[in-house]
């Protein structure tokens, strides 16, 4: 079998294995538990809708998880399924930037792959945040500004509480027509990465800032 799970929906099936995880420990009753199994195995299977009687085979085993340790084996048992972020090379991301100057790439062997929807980096230097992103399987690249305070709040993203800032990015329309768009954001795009469960709010600003 292929990988075929996006890191986002890793996000979302670990969440769910969270959530079991608690039902586990609070409720002892077998219907109910059985219940909640049920109801997650139902969450997922919406979010996956398109798949091989493999797939399905391979993610339906949480409706059997007895235990604690049961999850725990079901998340190691899907992680090799990860299909991870498209391979890039840091000379193709210059290319997105070219207007950028001194264009600081972090080595991207530090980054986790299997756990990245959006590839995004900060230059603290100079507030920039950056992003990069296969939409429709062309590479778009933005250069976002963010605000010096950080607070806590819920992140527009990936919707957890979490340290945020105003990110904005002006769009690329011709000149009379610039607007600037901006969203309030994890400032640890790793951290983001890492609870994104959806990638329609970051799709949608990406591709209204990248937008002729
Ligand atoms: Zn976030």
């Amino acid at each position: 079998m292929h990988t075929f799970l996006l890191p986002y929906q890793y996000n979302f099936i670990r969440n769910q294995v969270e959530l079991l995880q608690h039902q586990f420990a609070a409720v002892h009753d077998p219907d109910v538990r059985n219940a909640v199994r049920y109801s997650a195995a139902e969450k997922i299977f919406d979010l996956l809708p398109m798949l091989t009687v493999e797939q399905e085979e391979l993610l339906t085993q949480i409706r059997n998880a007895e235990t604690e340790q049961h999850l725990l084996d079901y998340l190691t048992q899907i992680t090799p399924f990860i299909l991870p972020f498209p391979e890039i090379s840091e000379s193709r991301i210059r290319q997105l930037f070219k207007k950028t100057k001194k264009l600081h790439v972090p080595p991207l062997h530090s980054f986790e792959w299997a756990h990245t929807t959006f590839l995004s980096w900060n230059d603290t230097g100079n507030r920039k945040k950056y992003f990069v992103y296969p939409l429709d399987g062309e590479w778009i690249g933005v250069e976002g500004t963010y605000m010096p305070s950080i607070q806590k709040g819920i992140c527009a993203v990936c919707h957890t509480y979490s340290d945020i800032t105003l990110i904005t990015a002006t769009t690329r329309r011709s000149t009379e027509q610039h607007q600037t768009i901006g969203h309030h954001m994890c400032i640890d795009s790793d951290a983001c990465n890492q609870a994104v469960t959806n990638p329609d709010v970051i799709e949608t600003f990406l591709t209204r800032i990248q937008k002729k």
